[in-house]
């Protein structure tokens, strides 16, 4: 736990001290008609965190009222999320369409204390009726309805008698409420679609507003944890609970900032318009904001973890800048993962004085990491490297490879270049290089200097391998539409190539590729034959000019 409490957490502990609940149980949840996101994630972290620090229970149920949205797919996303991040839940995950039975009882309480009718205006009306922040609303001739009119209508709308939108359940509140959702708010509303799991049992679904606070009643929810948008639904809530006269204890809700980070939208109806439109390649493109993308990308849990734990939990809104979740995950990789050479852009090399191999023996980490392990280099006579490692015409403060210049080979020896050969276009296709016998790394007897040493490979043993490099999805700080997609947010190099012992050894999975960025196996795509990688993030806030 981190060690200045967020005010939700001073909340609970209120409600502990004063006796108000025996246990703590939150809940997490999401409508599955989508992948979740890192906002979710935020949600995530936050509910179970806070049942895990209290000793008490986290639900993760379906908030699944929406029969046309919804799907099993999105439920084992939302499942899989949750635990790649690490949390559990109690026994089984549930859903609101449980429950629909409960909460059509709990509507006929309504109904029998003359607290709910049914109205038959049609949308237009309805927006009409209720009046506007300044303007009262007002009510429809069918709230005078007798509870024995009410009961019949609604039980024939559960029967299926009557077409969509032909009536809804309102309940009866005050038409001239000064916030507008209480102004008779819809209960209940007629839906003949199929639901992916009560499939055509029920063409009544009730609201947002009835259920959720009914769902977490009948789970026992101590506190229900929301973002801020819904505050105005709060009235709501407390009316709901209150009206029906429940066994105390009842749970409440508490709202907290939203989490939006900048150059991506955070909205599931959005994602699913990337998905759908195939802007993206599904919802777990490693572009998507999405906890499947993180995944996909090579982030770590711990790494999205931690970036929840640094943004904190607030009260007002703000946008939080990309590059904190990027400096989260260099931070974690940094810690842990091995560091090998691999040139994206390959520039012929061939030391002229070299003959025959050897194999240099390389370590996979730093030393401030604290893990062992080495790999073996193999070295020869072609090499290749960076191609922007070499300049002709260096401008001041190239470190790198020049006609003048000599360079270390990352482990290995000092070189020098000797010509520099150019095909008829004037592009550079080889070096010929000359190489210092008495300047291998670790026994260098030179007295040569060198400003750097770079990354590269052996033409003879060197792998071929694709490399996925993402740029931000959009290209604005605050996206509206597709208008504002990133054309190149994707750019895939086909022959990258890498030291073998990456695809041989299989160390890991995750990579530091030297001087280039953090690298992830896609978990999908690659093969032995095939290898595939994905930029996780480069080495620096590259961002921040
Ligand atoms: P979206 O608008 O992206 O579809 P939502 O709020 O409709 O989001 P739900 O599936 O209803 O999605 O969300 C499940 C839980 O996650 C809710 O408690 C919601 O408040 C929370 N949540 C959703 N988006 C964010 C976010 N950006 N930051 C923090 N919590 C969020
Ligand atoms: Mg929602
Ligand atoms: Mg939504």
């Amino acid at each position: 736990m981190s060690e200045s409490k967020d005010f939700l957490r001073v909340i609970v502990e209120e409600d502990l001290k004063k006796g108000k609940y025996k246990e703590i149980v939150t809940r997490f949840p999401p409508e599955p008609n989508g992948f979740p996101h890192i906002g979710h994630a935020k949600s995530i972290c936050i509910n179970f965190g806070i049942a895990r620090d209290y000793n008490g229970h986290c639900n993760l149920r379906m908030d699944d009222t929406n029969p046309t949205t919804e799907d099993t797919k999105y439920v084992e996303a939302l499942k899989d999320a949750v635990q790649w991040l690490g949390f559990k839940w109690d026994k089984d995950i549930y859903y609101t369409s449980d429950y629909f039975p409960k909460i059509y009882e709990y509507a006929i309480k309504l109904i029998k204390m003359g607290k709910a009718y049914v109205d038959s205006i049609n949308e237009e009306q309805m927006r009409e009726f209720r009046g506007t922040v300044t303007e009262p609303g007002k009510r429809s001739e069918f709230a005078n309805r007798s509870i024995e009119e009410n009961l019949d209508l609604f039980e024939r709308m559960k029967k299926g008698e009557f077409k969509d939108g032909e009536h809804v359940l309102r309940a009866k509140i005050d038409m001239s409420a000064a916030n507008m959702k209480m102004r008779d708010p819809l209960l209940y509303r007629i839906r003949h679609a199929h639901h992916f799991r009560t499939e055509n049992e029920w063409c009544i679904y009730p609201m947002y507003d009835f259920a959720h606070c009914l769902s977490d009643y009948i789970e026992g929810i101590s506190h229900s944890i929301c973002t801020l948008e819904f505050e105005n639904n709060r009235d709501i809530y407390d009316w709901v609970l209150d009206t029906l006269e429940l066994e105390p204890p009842r749970p409440y809700q508490h709202e907290f900032a939203r989490l939006g980070i900048n150059y991506t939208v955070m909205s599931k109806r959005k994602l699913l318009e990337l998905v759908q439109g195939n802007y993206v390649n599904g919802w777990d493109d490693p572009r998507m904001p999405t906890i499947a993308g993180y995944k996909r990308r090579g982030y770590t849990p711990e790494s999205i973890l931690n970036f929840c734990d640094q943004i904190g939990i607030a009260k007002a809104n703000s946008m939080v800048d990309v590059s904190q979740l990027e400096f989260c995950i260099r931070d974690d990789l940094n810690k842990k993962v091995p560091r090998v050479m691999c040139v994206l852009d390959p520039l012929k090399v061939t030391i002229e004085n070299y003959e025959g191999e050897e194999e240099i023996d390389a370590p996979y980490y730093p030393h401030d990491v604290p893990k062992e392990g080495s790999r073996v280099v193999p070295f020869s006579k072609v090499v290749y490297i960076e191609r922007d490692d070499f300049n002709e015409n260096p401008p001041k403060g190239f470190y790198r490879l020049t006609p003048e210049q000599p360079v270390r080979l990352r482990h290995g020896y000092i070189i020098s270049c000797k010509e520099v050969i150019k095909d008829e276009t004037g592009k550079i296709t080889e070096l010929i290089a000359q190489y210092y016998p008495n300047s291998k790394s670790g026994s260098d007897t030179s007295d040569i200097k060198v400003k750097s040493a770079i990354q590269w490979v052996s033409e003879k043993h060197a792998k071929k391998i694709e490399v996925r490099l993402y740029d931000r999805l959009y290209k604005n700080e605050a996206p509206e539409g597709l208008e504002d997609l990133n054309p190149n947010s994707l750019s895939i190099i086909k022959d990258a190539l890498i030291e073998p012992a990456v695809i041989s050894d299989k160390v890991d999975e995750r990579f530091q590729f030297e001087r280039q960025g953090y690298f992830y196996a896609d978990p999908i795509d690659y093969t032995d034959e095939n290898p595939v990688f994905n930029k996780i993030v480069g080495l620096k806030d590259s961002w921040a000019k």
